[in-house]
């Protein structure tokens, strides 16, 4: 190892809680990508690790930054695994099934065009948190290890298809509406569909950096709109949207009615708790009683984890969950599957669920026990006021003794249904969810939060 060259300095918003984030020509660069290759080599030979895969998405700054990164890793003696152009699930299968020792995909997530990043794996787990961190001070040292990587193309866009396939099991075919968001996960759905049977309509399957008809985020309504128009228009029996990078989907049931992740979670974890009774199944601190409750009464074992994709493919590992998800939509199977988020594979499995079943999505949704909740509100908080704020109210609300999980946040359960107060590990935001048994209790539950937010001089999220 010989000092290579001045240190490198990160901008320092693009190292973050779960992955490496910029806007391209402004907080990220070329010069970064090199950076965070030759950094992360340097770890990845600590851990006697030799060969990486690389994927990335379809965005227009996804090429010239994969080069620079690749450029870094290999000028720090790291042999390279180009796998393609794909969705991250796509690079996770990689992961798990080629000799490689880790994976890094050049991806700008469900964020504008303006935007792009990296997530990354050493071996088969997410590198994360303080280790991202330590990236930024490997770069700023710049004492790298030197040598002469090679690079191999090794696409792997039609095995990870056929593996989707693979664990389809379905009965009566279904139509499908399906919107890929001119995401990285076109052409694998262009190339899934074409196996399923079924009617499918297809919509932005054609991978453009631009997203020319919407954002590639499903967790915002008025992104699913065009989707909920093809669903009652085709008469189809669901409708499917990915993000910009196929790690969360987005549900729509036959009448053009959003699922949220802890909906559709419920139809998922029935159909494993009924093979696995007793199975833990993982949900986040923002997911609905009511599917922890439901995951309990079909004789499952439902364990409440925290916010965040890493965070949770972590715990599933430790605790050898089959299923996990969050309300965001990351859907993370082990059941037959790798324990990695991925929206086409968990798509695969609400298929077949449904053609197996004799209800349509929107039966089963009528079915659920019907409870009013907020959307997940986010408002502003200062970055050093944040973790004080949740725990001033958590020391407030042990005084008074009230029922609290504080696994992350806190959230508080009494008769009337709960509330969250959590902060965001990757913005300056406090997060807060509210879900009351019916609109009266909605309304108390609403006026506690406020009335703790009031009391460390917060001002609530609006509308409230
Ligand atoms: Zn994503």
């Amino acid at each position: 190892m010989e000092r290579s060259g001045p240190g490198h300095r990160f901008d320092p918003t693009i190292l973050r809680e779960y992955d490496i984030r910029g806007v391209v020509g402004e907080t990220l660069h070329e010069a970064d990508a090199h950076a965070i290759g030759r950094s992360f080599a340097k770890v990845l030979g600590e851990a006697d690790g030799k060969r990486i895969a690389i994927g990335r998405d379809g965005r227009l700054s996804s090429p010239a930054l994969e080069a620079a990164l690749i450029d870094g890793l290999t000028a720090s003696g790291i042999d390279v695994v180009r796998v393609g152009l794909g969705p991250t699930p796509m690079l996770y299968f990689a992961v798990n099934t080629l000799p490689v020792d880790g994976g890094i995909m050049v991806t700008g997530s469900h964020n504008p065009a303006s935007h792009n990043g990296f997530k990354l794996m050493l071996g088969k787990k997410s590198f994360f948190g303080a280790d991202i961190q330590r990236l930024g001070r490997i770069a700023a040292e710049g004492l790298y290890p030197e040598g002469a990587g090679r690079v191999t193309d090794r696409p792997v866009l039609k095995e990870y298809v056929a593996r989707l396939f693979q664990d389809y099991d379905g009965k009566r075919p279904l139509a499908i509406a399906w919107d890929a968001g001119n995401g990285a996960t076109g052409e694998a759905l262009v190339m899934l569909t074409a196996k399923l049977p079924g009617r499918h309509i297809l919509m932005n399957q054609k991978i453009d950096g631009n997203f020319p008809a919407h954002h590639p985020d499903p967790t915002e309504p008025k992104n699913l709109k065009q989707l909920q128009d093809a669903v009652l228009k085709e008469k189809c029996d669901l409708g499917i949207a990915f993000d910009g990078d196929g790690d969360r989907i987005g549900v729509v049931d036959g009448k053009g009615r959003i699922l949220w992740g802890d909906q559709f979670m419920i139809v998922l974890a029935g159909e494993i708790v009924a093979r696995q009774p007793g199975a833990t199944i993982i949900a986040d601190v923002k997911a609905s009683q009511t599917l922890f409750d439901e995951i309990a009464r079909l004789g499952g074992k439902p364990l409440m984890w925290k916010t965040g994709h890493s965070l949770i493919k972590a715990k599933m590992a430790e605790l050898k969950a089959p299923l996990a998800g969050e309300m965001s939509g990351h859907i993370f199977y082990a059941d037959h599957y790798y324990g990695y988020d991925d929206a086409p594979y968990a798509a695969v499995r609400l298929l077949s669920i449904l053609s197996r079943g004799g209800e349509s999505l929107a039966q089963l949704r009528d079915r659920m026990p019907q409870v009013v909740n907020t959307p997940e509100l986010r408002f502003p908080c200062a970055d050093d006021r944040k973790f004080k704020v949740v725990e001033e109210v958590r020391r407030r609300l042990r005084d008074a003794k009230a029922e609290v999980v504080d696994v992350d946040g806190v959230r508080v359960k009494n008769a009337d249904g709960w509330w969250l107060l959590r902060a965001s590990n990757t913005q300056d935001v406090l997060v807060a969810r509210v879900e009351g048994r019916d609109e009266a209790a909605l309304g108390r539950l609403k006026a506690q939060l406020v009335a703790q937010l009031r009391a460390s001089n917060i001002a609530p999220p609006a509308g409230f």
